[in-house]
């Protein structure tokens, strides 16, 4: 079975254009006109990528990539940002906020086909974690729930373990702190754990993995992501 892609874009013959090529090539696609109908279909539908055009009416693009990123239940599908030549500036704030890719207008269907492929597959291979990770000098055994740095053993709490598993899974992505408290304390925390829980374990976790904590990068006023790159 094919996937489903969620088509969000306000201009009728670019709509057109690429729900043809994507029924060509044997996706199912979903369509919304502005960013409320496309929050709900993602909610509702959970469509496997999302193609979010940038100018929209009302919310524009960059909000409701904020909101969808921001929202545990769409927070790890995937997007690619559609924009213009002239929304540099946007297109970094959206790759910030945590979207896949983007492709600049006017693309060619092939290109766009490609770029679609290629996220989709990545989103495959990041579901699948292997028993032991190694990244510069974090060593983590996700089996053992053993973490080591510069092979000295590092005594993490689960909740700890949970975070840092959390952020090196979605592999360099941003997770918000709204995400993070629901996926790893649940919905169903004490009024008492506010967001700042999560900023809390944040601080101790970076203590606790001293010359590796450089990697867990802060994201202003949002959420964590962790540093792949060396
Ligand atoms: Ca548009």
């Amino acid at each position: 079975m094919k996937e489903t892609i969620l088509i969000v874009e306000d201009e009728k013959d670019i709509v057109k254009m690429l729900d043809y090529n994507l029924k060509k090539d044997g996706y199912k696609t979903l369509i919304a006109h502005d960013g409320e109908d496309a929050i709900d279909l993602a909610i509702t539908k959970q469509p496997d990528l999302i193609l979010l055009d940038l100018m929209l009416p009302g919310m524009d693009g960059l909000e409701a990539c904020k909101t969808l990123k921001g929202n545990s239940k769409t927070a790890l599908l995937p997007i690619i940002m559609l924009t213009a030549k002239s929304q540099e500036t946007d297109k970094i704030v959206g790759l910030e906020l945590g979207a896949d890719d983007y492709v600049t207008k006017p693309f060619s269907p092939r290109e766009l086909m490609a770029r679609i492929k290629a996220v989709l597959r990545r989103m495959k291979e990041k579901d699948k974690l292997p028993d032991v990770m190694k990244i510069g000098e974090l060593r983590i055994d996700f089996s053992k729930i053993a973490v080591t740095v510069k092979d000295k053993p590092v005594e993490l709490t689960a909740k700890e373990f949970e975070l840092l598993k959390t952020l090196i899974k979605v592999k360099g992505r941003v997770l918000s702190r709204d995400y993070l408290l629901d996926n790893i304390w649940g919905f169903n925390h004490a009024m008492e754990i506010q967001t700042r829980t999560v900023d809390v374990h944040i601080r101790t976790l970076r203590k606790k993995l001293k010359s590796v904590s450089k990697r867990i990068v802060t994201v202003k006023n949002y959420g964590y992501r962790f540093e792949y790159e060396d």
